[in-house]
């Protein structure tokens, strides 16, 4: 990281980008004053040169900026204590994303990596990693970080011949202000994830970010399937920046990557040509994968990677797990793993992308519970409740689907699996897509996926069949 020897800085949140940001800080000639809300997360820190200090004996004066996590709030509901500190001593707060930018930025011009950066509400992840493993196909050296995976000052130091894919949230482009991306891809947004940033317009010019500090050499890539990606492609076009490639999982184009009746369409040259299907991808179910696809074919046509192709290798993607991810086989029975779908926006996608479903639902509810999923009913067999929101959920279903009440997850996926198998379905899916949040019965989503994964693979087992 360029100009920060014998310099000092503030690290606020020990995370793994917390740790990154010390270690690459201290390599740098910094010095560092670390520190973490939990004790344990401190102890880590002992044998360090990062040693934690708590913020009130940092020397503020001479701090040349703090470093904080991407999930303190900066705005809303009311600043962290961290970032009213900062803001009364005028010290300025950034995020890793920003140091990983400057290094980048002081590089002469032909040791320059890529860097691809991808925000959005939905998809970030897997519209990211999918990117990754297209290039990667493609022969290209890749290196996939940010908020999904490891994070960017982890990610081996500046190959010039490499790609680095970025998965970017808005917290933490609303802390990077060097940022250019050679390739910066904004999918969608959504406004019931105004989260920490306290209205639409503040998210949305947090995720406008991204396109920051972008020449006519780049590219920007937007989803224009929601009225805010029109707005900002429309902005764009206008400013005259960077090219702009325009993506759509539903309406036809007259320039980019589109998708209609499961096929994906390019228009990158005045001409359109059918790219391919997706038929047999098993990890991009459903159709707001559409978008995460025909985003990756825009991106990665920049690199070389004919559309064609890159459809190829995204019917060989492995996926992400937790997201409609395929965890098991017992006869004619699939097991779904959407531990991922924390509401029912999410589950309404999971639940159109399979029929004769057997589904488990519950946890902790969001506001409004399930009752949106309601018409989508006719795809759904039986729902197994788990959790506290079982009773909400039993309400607000009631009359539209058949309902068993089982506590926990074991029991869900035993009745479910029965069912199932003994059903006239010829190919029924015991689907988990909680459309809840895992807190009530598990630590996160993951370790709620995890359950269901060894679950199922106990089921399998007990029938002599491998998940
Ligand atoms: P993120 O990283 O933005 O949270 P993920 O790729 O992890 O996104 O996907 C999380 C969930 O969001 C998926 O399980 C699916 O329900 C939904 N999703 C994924 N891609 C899209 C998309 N392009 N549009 C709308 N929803 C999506």
């Amino acid at each position: 990281i360029p100009d920060v020897k014998r310099k000092s800085f503030g690290v606020f949140g020990l995370g793994l980008s917390g740790i990154a940001t010390c270690e690459a800080l201290v390599a740098s000639g910094a010095q560092v004053y670390s520190f973490d809300e939990n004790r344990d997360a401190r102890d880590k820190t002992a044998d360090t040169e990062y040693r934690c200090e708590h913020p009130k004996n940092w020397p503020w004066k001479d701090l040349e900026a703090i470093v904080i996590s991407p999930g303190i709030p900066l705005t809303h509901p009311k600043p962290h204590a961290i970032v009213r500190k900062a803001q009364q001593e005028n010290v300025p707060i950034v995020g890793d994303t920003e140091l990983f930018a400057r290094a980048i930025n002081a590089l002469e011009p032909q040791a320059r990596p890529r860097v691809v950066g991808v925000t959005g509400s939905n998809g970030k992840s897997t519209t990211t990693a999918l990117i990754g493993h297209i290039l990667k196909q493609a022969g290209e050296d890749v290196y996939v970080g940010g908020n999904i995976g490891e994070a960017v000052l982890s990610l081996p130091a500046f190959d010039s011949d490499a790609v680095y894919v970025l998965e970017l949230s808005s917290f933490q482009l609303d802390l990077t202000h060097s940022m250019r991306l050679d390739v910066a891809v904004f999918l969608n947004l959504s406004p019931d994830h105004i989260d920490r940033h306290g209205s639409v317009d503040g998210y949305l010019a947090a995720k406008r970010r991204i396109f920051l500090n972008q020449t006519a050499a780049d590219l920007a890539v937007v989803g224009v399937d929601d009225d805010y990606g029109q707005s900002v492609c429309t902005q764009l076009m206008a400013s005259n920046n960077a090219d702009v490639r325009l993506v759509s999982s539903g309406s036809a184009l007259g320039r980019g990557v589109y998708a209609l009746d499961d096929k994906l369409y390019f228009n990158l040259d005045g001409k359109t040509a059918v790219a391919g299907a997706l038929t047999g991808a098993r990890s991009l179910r459903g159709s707001h994968n559409y978008q995460n696809v025909a985003a990756a074919i825009a991106v990665c046509e920049r690199f070389g990677v004919a559309p064609s192709l890159a459809i190829k290798s995204s019917q060989r993607f492995e996926g992400l797990p937790h997201r409609l991810e395929e965890v098991g086989r017992n006869g004619k029975v699939l097991f779904i793993n959407d531990s991922k779908a924390t509401n029912a926006d999410a589950t309404a996608r999971a639940l159109s992308a399979f029929e004769d479903i057997f589904w488990i639902a519950g946890g902790k509810a969001k506001d409004g519970g399930v009752e949106s999923l309601k018409p989508m009913m006719n795809r759904v067999r039986t729902v197994y409740l788990i959790g506290d929101a079982a009773p909400q959920f039993e309400d607000q279903l009631h009359g539209s689907v058949q309902i068993v009440t089982c506590g926990n997850l074991e029991k869900a996926v035993l009745a479910a699996s029965a069912d199932a198998a003994k059903s006239d379905a010829s190919a029924p899916v015991v689907l988990m897509s909680p459309a809840g949040a895992s807190y009530d019965q598990f630590k996160n989503f993951e370790a709620r996926g995890d359950a269901f994964r060894d679950l199922v693979s106990e089921l399998s087992v007990g029938n002599g069949e491998a998940a």
